[in-house]
């Protein structure tokens, strides 16, 4: 799939999409991923041909359906509500898109029985919508998508109403039937811990603009602007505002009373410094001196907040510590992301 400088501007004169550019190569599961209001469902509206672009192209496997009608589109698409035909039992829910079709009757069976078994509804085929919980609608609604093979999935936070343990479920569900049929999707969250555990290609949105494209390792650890790091991770990337000096040939940090050798050289002047808790280590050796404000419990790990020479950082630890014990802190430096402060973007 790829975009061509894609915009959309509603009549009202609100600006959902700044003229995005994406390629996609075919069998990838992306992610577009953003708060809310940043444009990813108009994106995904376009693709699906709900919604007609201001300017811009969509081509899919080289063809550009930019203005074809959506019922030619060969797009499977899943919204967020389970929009199942009320007077259709089960069976036929799913089997539908394959009775457009005309598939013959035996090869609809079998396809409408192997994807209600991979979603676990198998014992639900000859039950109505109304007799079904949220969950199971929402596995019928996935299933009558994945019953056939489209050119590409197209997913509106199709997960977003459900209890946490079905979502995990239907997560694993959607993506081990997309790593089986290899068919391109694309998949629509605010979820960031959603998006970085489904993506192989993870798409940052903000503001009707891409932020950074790449892998959920590189929008984690390199993320490429201040946005980006702040929005990914449970708790957001540790920031700190301070310069960069040169010190006798090496780079220093310093902010607050305290400073620290950065480990590359880079520019000189005003940076905000970021930098992942689980890459702030409280080690006795450490050179930046901290003591406990708050230790958070999360089950496999403790969020230690401290007030440290550069103000407060979050260390990620496997023991607690108590309120007030003087600690003294180091960094991951390879781990280091420096950012321009006056737009946020990447410096090193
Ligand atoms: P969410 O996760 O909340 O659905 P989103 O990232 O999918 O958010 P969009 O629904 O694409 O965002 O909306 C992008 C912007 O376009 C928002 O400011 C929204 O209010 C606006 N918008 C969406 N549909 C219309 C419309 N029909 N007319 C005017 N503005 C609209």
């Amino acid at each position: 799939m790829r975009l061509e400088a894609l915009t959309k501007t509603f009549p009202d004169g609100t600006e959902a999409v700044k003229g995005i550019d994406l390629d996609l190569v075919e069998g990838r599961f992306a992610v577009l991923l953003g708060p809310s209001g940043c444009g990813k469902t108009t994106t995904l509206r376009m693709v699906a041909g709900l919604e007609a672009p201001t300017s811009g192209r969509i081509l899919l496997a080289e063809r550009d359906i930019t203005i074809l009608p959506a019922s030619r589109r060969d797009v499977g698409f899943v919204f967020q509500f389970y929009a199942l035909y009320p007077h259709m039992n089960v069976r036929n829910n799913i089997g539908f898109p394959l009775d457009n079709l005309g598939v013959n009757p035996a090869d609809r069976d079998a396809r409408v029985c192997a994807t209600a078994r991979r979603l676990g509804i198998e014992s639900l085929l000859d039950r109505h919508p109304n007799q079904l919980s949220g969950g199971d609608q929402q596995r019928v609604s996935l299933a009558r998508a994945m019953v056939r093979d489209p050119s590409i999935y197209l997913m509106d936070e199709p997960l977003g109403q459900l209890d946490t343990n079905i979502r995990l479920e239907l997560r694993e569900a959607i993506r081990s039937q997309q790593l089986e049929t290899g068919v391109t999707t694309v998949y629509v969250t605010h979820d960031q811990e959603e998006a970085l555990s489904l993506a192989d290609d993870v798409i940052v949105m903000n503001e009707g603009r891409i932020e950074q494209i790449g892998s959920p390792e590189d929008i984690y650890y390199r993320p490429e602007t201040l946005f980006v790091a702040n929005f990914v991770g449970s708790s957001g990337m540790n920031t700190v505002e301070g310069t960069v000096r040169r010190v006798e040939g090496n780079a220093v940090f310093r902010s607050g009373s305290g400073s620290l050798q950065l480990s590359q050289p880079t520019a000189t002047g005003d940076v905000t410094l970021g930098i992942r808790p689980e890459c702030v280590r409280i080690v006795p050796t450490g050179s930046i001196s901290g003591s406990v404000r708050i230790s958070e419990y999360f089950g496999d790990h403790h969020l230690i907040h401290l007030d440290t020479d550069f103000g407060d950082l979050s260390a990620r630890s496997a023991e607690a510590r108590p309120v007030g014990e003087r600690v003294r802190i180091d960094f991951d430096v390879n781990r280091i992301r420096l950012f321009d402060p006056r737009d946020g973007g990447l410096l090193q």
